[in-house]
């Protein structure tokens, strides 16, 4: 170790050879990301470290909803900094019970457990499902069944990646955790008859997100849900990425009028700042948990509270979930309308879209790197999908420069 900080660790790295360059040497490479090295950002643009300016069409998979260093999230950011960042669950701090207030008066929840990262919200609901099942369903003890669904992304645990159908997550990480089994998403009737007496939940995303902005035929959440109330099942809807104003409502289980019984929150619920999850509860569910039995050193911390309690108020207070609707009508209308032969299919709700391409048409990640040239930041899922989602600040204006950079790869 020593040999190999040593003459290097005091070089400057400056370009963005030099950074990928020590990125490489030092880091897994869990990740393969694009060849462009971030310095700084604001509201829906960032600035490469040779200076360049792009427009952020992925918003760091939705967490960066209300845009890049937003001023007033960042304001109480500092100023909670200051004050109080962490005190443990051990004893009670003044920002929590405010954020538990304003998050359920916001999505009519009535219940809430403050965690960090997505991962966790969905471990933490998987295993608030389970002990639901025991002691309120009665399902025999050891025997609780979750149900979730094909192509589904949750997170890295051990538990979640166990219930992916991505070989690639999956693929020699195993044993894995029982208790789960797989439904074709989109399939309510494929839901219905899976259900079984040890079924506790279905574990669902109203829009897939990593799969590639898969939107489920209409009613489908609504017959889930109508399943779940029939069956006495719970309806966990992971709103992480679709949640928080991105698909034009504040969650988008209003799209279909439904309400989960348990909503899972994450990523633009700090803006981007800080890891801030959130299970929120409708049903008694989460009402099964006594102290000790589940926790977080740093979950409900005060300054986590603080950053969510002022990424919540700019979200309502500045009309994002109001401009996400229209602006995201606009560039889907924009990119329909220069999407030329090589484009399969334009989709999205509210500003979470994407460009399907054929098959032959050479591959997303290719057109992802001539946008890059342009000045817009889009990452490829999978081979021939490109996702665009934006920050939910951007104004017509820069969708329409958007959509002329989008259409000299697309046509
Ligand atoms: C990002 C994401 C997660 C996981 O969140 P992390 O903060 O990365 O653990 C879970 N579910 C969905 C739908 C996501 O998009």
């Amino acid at each position: 170790m020593d040999t190999i900080l040593s003459g290097r660790s005091t070089d400057a790295p400056r370009s963005t050879a030099d950074f990928l360059a020590l990125e490489a040497l030092y880091g897994a490479s869990n990740y393969k990301p694009m060849d462009v090295v971030l310095a700084r950002g604001e509201g829906v643009w960032v600035w490469d470290v040779e200076g360049k300016r792009y427009l952020d069409c992925l918003s760091a998979y939705s967490a960066v909803n209300q845009g890049h260093c937003h001023p007033k999230i960042r304001e109480a950011l500092v100023a909670q900094a200051a004050r109080l960042t962490l005190t443990s669950r051990a004893f009670h701090n003044d920002q929590l019970g405010l954020f538990y207030r304003e998050i359920c008066e916001l999505t009519r929840a009535h219940k809430v457990l403050p965690m960090n990262s997505g991962a966790e919200a969905v471990e933490s609901a998987l295993k608030v499902a389970r002990k639901w099942g025991y002691e309120i369903k009665g399902v025999p003890e050891d025997r609780a069944e979750i149900i979730v669904c094909s192509e589904n992304f949750h997170g890295r645990t051990l538990a979640i990646v166990g219930f992916s159908t991505d070989p690639v997550s999956r693929t020699h990480f195993g044993p894995f955790t029982p208790g789960f089994r797989v439904v074709p998403y989109g399939d309510s009737e494929a839901f219905a008859q899976a259900v079984r007496p040890e079924t506790v939940a279905i574990l669902v995303e109203p829009i897939q997100g990593e799969a590639g902005v898969i939107i489920p035929p209409s009613g489908y959440l609504r017959r889930v849900r109508e399943i779940c109330t029939q069956e006495r099942v719970l309806m966990i809807l992971d709103e992480i990425q679709t949640g928080l104003g991105r698909t034009g409502r504040l969650l988008a289980e209003e799209h279909e009028g439904v309400e989960a019984d348990l909503t899972l929150v994450g990523k633009a619920l700090s803006g981007g700042f800080y890891p801030v999850s959130a299970v929120l509860s409708n049903v008694e569910a989460l009402g099964v948990l006594k102290p000790g039995e589940h926790g977080s050193t740093f979950g409900g911390n005060p300054l986590a509270c603080a950053v969510a309690r002022t990424a919540l108020r700019v979200l309502v207070e500045e009309g994002m979930i109001e401009n996400a609707a229209s602006m995201g009508e606009r560039l889907l209308a924009g990119l329909r309308s220069v999407a030329g032969a090589s484009v399969a299919e334009v989709r999205g709700r509210g500003l979470m879209l994407a460009v399907e391409l054929h098959p032959d048409a050479g591959g997303a990640h290719a057109r992802c790197t001539t946008l890059k040239g342009r000045g817009v930041l889009c990452k490829e899922t999978h081979v021939h999908t490109i996702r665009i989602a934006p920050p939910l600040v951007i104004t017509a204006e820069q969708v329409d420069w958007a959509v002329e950079q989008f259409a000299t790869v697309l046509n």
